[in-house]
């Protein structure tokens, strides 16, 4: 099956495993909170694939200890499992974010990591960097954005055609928050995508300021060939000698840098001097 790479995310996070109860019910009110159909009366939520699902049928029922059917939706609408549920995350959890639920320092990050894994997507290596929550309603986008206040994060928030996206955008923000919920890899990924588009790009900048170096020398050359050549056509014997030797040397040296060129003198001449009789040469015209 090709999986999005979002998925795969997905799927790296549920094999994760949470130790302690506290986290697994904050993982799973993630889950919850941020889909459309968690309400006291009913529960629905997706499980994008088949770890996804086994992995949330196996929390419900350690958490809750509510079994649910293999789908690819889960559904809780019996009344019994439904008070099962609602005792532990407490009576008005699905009314708003009941920060209540939280007990240990990985709690949140918990609720942040299932929230991902129900309506989460995250751009793979190459694109532009990006990862949203795609939440129900503005209320849950705002006290989800709150959550990550809180934590010392910044989403951005905006209002899509049939969600509210909870989003970070730019590589640092999405590594971090990648990070946050535990996904490593992926971050790591994003990282190394950076590096090699990095290097990618510093290798075009040095290719192209090379063949600009090289173009601008040659140019440079062949002005100096041409205006000689009309110099020493229209009166060589009236060039001083020692802009003469010079005149001949990059004639007969059309390749040869300023560098070269200064070499071939006898004694050497510097580069700047070399520049100098040449330029000398050219305003003779
Ligand atoms: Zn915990």
């Amino acid at each position: 099956m090709n999986i999005s790479f979002s998925q795969q995310v997905k799927n790296d996070l549920c094999a994760l495993p949470l130790k302690k109860k506290c986290c697994r019910r904050s993982f799973l009110y993630g889950c919850m909170y941020v889909t459309r159909n968690f309400k006291r009366d009913n529960i629905e939520f997706g499980a994008d694939t088949p770890p996804i699902a086994s992995c949330l049928r196996a929390l419900l029922s350690g958490v809750f200890g509510v079994s649910c059917a293999e789908d690819s939706k889960i559904t809780i609408s019996l009344p019994s499992d439904l008070d099962l549920v609602f005792n532990e995350l407490g009576e008005g959890a699905a009314a708003s974010l009941d920060c209540g639920v939280f007990v240990c320092e990985g709690c949140r990050q918990s609720f942040l990591r299932g929230a991902f894994i129900e309506c989460g997507t995250v751009n793979a290596p190459g694109r532009a960097c990006h990862f949203e929550f795609a939440v129900a309603d503005e209320k849950t986008a705002t006290e989800l954005a709150a959550l990550l206040n809180e934590l010392g994060f910044s989403p951005g928030v905006t209002v899509r055609s049939s969600f509210v996206g909870v989003y970070f955008k730019g590589s640092e923000a999405v590594e971090d928050i990648l990070n946050l919920i535990g996904a490593q890899r992926a971050a790591f990924a994003l990282m190394d995508a950076k590096i090699v588009r990095e290097l990618r790009n510093e290798a075009n900048r040095r290719v192209n300021c090379d063949t600009a170096n090289i173009s601008k020398t040659v140019d440079a050359a062949q002005n100096h060939i041409e205006a000689i050549e009309r110099v020493l056509t229209s009166g060589a014997a009236d060039l001083p000698p020692a802009l003469l030797i010079t005149a001949r040397l990059r004639i007969d040296n059309p390749d040869a840098t300023l560098a070269e060129l200064a070499a071939l003198h006898d004694p050497p001449l510097t580069k700047s001097g070399v520049k100098h009789r040449l330029d000398r040469l050219v305003k003779m015209l």
